[in-house]
């Protein structure tokens, strides 16, 4: 039997300058640029992958793990992700290490779905859901625009596609965010689950005020009230306002995130599968959330690759508690402009309702559209 064999890393920068920028609580996007992975092997079988960050850090560093790749065989996943990350770990427990760690795995499980002629989700245990209830992303602050008004709006706009649960943006400021998560249940209505997120734009004294005065609203969680370091900000917000806590898309790897649940930072745990360490590492983290005893919600952002890889990562997460009544947790499902995103696969990885298919092919499930990945190349 041939062994096989890697025979190239490449990174791809795919970029789209926006005509609209839009702002988070601490950073304006002027522009969507986002970076795969793509590994090659000498049986024509070609995995992709994707990190989770600055493109361009993430590009440079996965450039620097390459040499750690060629030669070897793209199937043992595990000890490729030990061997990089034991060369890198002095410089990098959390970060860049881990979400240029993770577009590499992605894109090795890829390689074997289709050496081994199986969905990722199949190879990793097999999955306890095909389809995955979504909520809508979004409700981001257009630079120089009303926040209340157009969040409003576009939530209602997502209401109407069919999501029942969605998510919008604060850490704008106290006022400003409680007018603008006010404006949005009144306008989605009371049956819709609402999430707020503010990419850790508050201390622990506003974001305390902010869940307190917002928790009338029927808030479903309050994700990253505080910065991600401060995780005794996290246990206080976490015991004094009532709605329940969510955070770790920069937690990172599983002693970030262990260390974040030891210390009862959050009730939902939301580690990013392109940031976290990829799939390998999503499978440990499954268990950590598993003996904490935290809700977990996977975290994603960037294009059908990213969204392919956490459908997987979905698919394999326990039912927790097991019961008649099975909740699924709910897919993080993007709907901020970005033209690439689904372009860059040949079939588009779409909702029916709010609810969307776990890919069953080879792999990931998906395959590159070739012509619109060079359109967006840089
Ligand atoms: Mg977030």
């Amino acid at each position: 039997m041939h062994l096989v064999k890697i025979t190239s890393v490449r990174t791809h920068i795919l970029h789209h300058d926006l005509e609209r920028p839009f702002q988070s609580s601490f950073s304006t996007f002027r522009a969507r640029r986002h970076l795969l992975v793509e590994i090659e092997t000498d049986t024509g079988l070609t995995g992709w992958g994707e990190c989770l960050g600055p493109a361009d850090i993430n590009a440079a560093v996965v450039r620097a793990m390459t040499p750690q790749l060629l030669g070897r065989s793209p199937l043992e996943i595990e000890p490729i992700w030990l061997d990089i990350y034991n060369q890198f770990r002095d410089q990098g427990q959390r970060g860049v290490i881990h979400t240029a760690l993770s577009g590499i795995d992605i894109a090795l499980w890829d390689i074997a779905g289709h050496h081994f002629d199986a969905p990722i989700h199949q190879l990793m245990g097999g999955a306890w859901r095909t389809s995955i209830p979504a909520y809508a992303t979004g409700g981001f602050r257009p630079e120089g625009g009303d926040h209340a008004t157009a969040c409003a709006k576009e939530m209602a706009q997502y209401v109407a596609e069919g999501f029942k649960a969605v998510k919008i943006k604060i850490g704008y400021g106290v006022e400003s965010d409680l007018a603008t998560i006010a404006a949005v249940r009144e306008a989605i209505g009371e049956d819709v689950e609402l999430m707020i997120d503010a990419n850790h734009g508050y201390d622990a004294i506003d974001a305390i005020t902010v869940g307190r005065q917002a928790a009338k609203y029927n808030i479903h969680w309050f994700e990253e009230p505080v910065v991600p370091e401060a995780l005794r900000a996290y246990q206080q917000v976490r015991q004094e306002q009532p709605i329940p806590v969510a955070a770790g898309e920069t937690w990172h790897g599983r002693w970030a995130i262990d260390e974040a649940l030891q210390q009862d930072t959050v009730q939902i745990l939301q580690p990013d599968v392109c940031g976290a360490g990829g799939l390998s590492e999503a499978r440990k983290i499954i268990t950590l959330a598993d003996i904490h005893h935290v809700r977990l919600v996977p975290h994603v952002w960037g294009t059908a690759v990213a969204l392919a890889a956490g459908l997987h990562f979905h698919a394999i997460l326990p039912p927790a508690p097991p019961s008649h009544e099975q909740r699924s947790p709910r897919l993080e499902f993007d709907r901020t402009y970005n033209p690439f995103r689904q372009e860059i696969i040949q079939t588009p990885i779409e909702h029916e309702s709010g609810m969307v298919s776990v890919p069953t092919g080879p792999g990931l499930g998906i395959s590159i559209n070739r012509d619109a990945l060079q359109r967006y190349c840089v």
